[in-house]
């Protein structure tokens, strides 16, 4: 699916609309950066709804598995992603301001007729990933890459390097 879908915020909370689909990785360009790889996509729910004050709101569910890089070893590590946040619309930014800072109120987004799914969908898998992503063990994971190139087969990474290689 390469269409940039615009939804109207007031308008698709307050019908409960509905939206949902895959958005490939390539696709996320602010998330891509964060990578190892661009392969994959990101499965994603979109609905309107009222929050428990009756706000017009949007509820963004996402899943998908990413290829982040261990910030240890710098190989490729997958990661699963899922978040789901409620998003309270604004009609103004200075209404987003005037909210007292509260770490367990909702996050408020600024409604727009023609709001980008795709930054949304950005927005919220950025929060969603890791700030230094390591394996669990690296150790294991190289040894095993040691024992692999001793027996003359192919490291199973020699691909992904070279898919790092064709990016430049
Ligand atoms: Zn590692």
């Amino acid at each position: 699916m390469s269409h940039q879908p615009l939804i109207d915020g007031f308008e698709f909370a307050t019908a409960g609309a509905r939206q949902q689909g895959s958005w490939p990785v390539r696709e996320l360009p602010r998330v891509r950066d964060l990578l190892a790889s661009e392969d994959g996509e990101v499965r994603y729910v979109l609905e309107g709804m009222r929050d428990e004050r009756g706000r017009p709101s949007l509820r963004l569910s996402l899943q998908g598995t990413l290829t982040l890089r261990c910030q240890r070893c710098l190989e490729p590590m997958p990661f699963e992603v899922r978040a789901d946040e409620v998003l309270v619309l604004a009609a103004t930014q200075a209404e987003i301001d005037a909210e007292p800072p509260d770490a367990h109120s909702p996050d408020r987004v600024l409604a727009g007729k023609e709001m980008p799914l795709r930054e949304l969908i950005e927005d919220e898998l950025i929060l969603a990933l890791p700030y230094a992503p390591r394996h669990a063990s690296c150790a294991a994971r190289l040894a095993q890459a040691d024992e692999t190139r001793q027996d003359g087969k192919i490291s199973p990474f020699a691909g992904l390097r070279g898919l790092v290689r064709d990016k430049h």
